[in-house]
């Protein structure tokens, strides 16, 4: 079905009514596009840049939060989800299989 609708006015005029992206506000995910259910939830640290001459260690911590699909996700765990450069460097991370 069209996701435009052509909808007659009381008055005679015509007007184009579309209805885009309202099914869901997933991201698409990174690899193949599809709507995502998933996030990388490997934990990074954000530096933040350090404004004049003193320097704090500035960062903030968080996750990628890469979107993934369910086919395209690497489950490492319960609610624990990898994108694949993370995936790939968690296993480097960790000697024990
Ligand atoms: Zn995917
Ligand atoms: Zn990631």
């Amino acid at each position: 079905m069209s996701p435009c609708r052509v909808m007659k006015l009381k008055d005679g005029a015509m007007a184009i009514v579309c209805s885009r992206g309202s099914r869901s506000n997933a991201k698409p995910c990174y690899v193949c596009g599809q709507p995502s259910r998933f996030l990388c939830d490997y934990p990074v640290t954000k530096r933040l840049v350090a404004k004049g001459p003193m320097e704090y260690p500035n960062t903030t911590t968080g996750t990628c939060d890469k979107p993934m699909c369910e086919r395209c996700r690497n489950n490492v765990g319960e609610n624990r989800d990898y994108c694949n450069a993370h995936f790939r460097l968690s296993r480097k991370e960790d000697p024990t299989p």
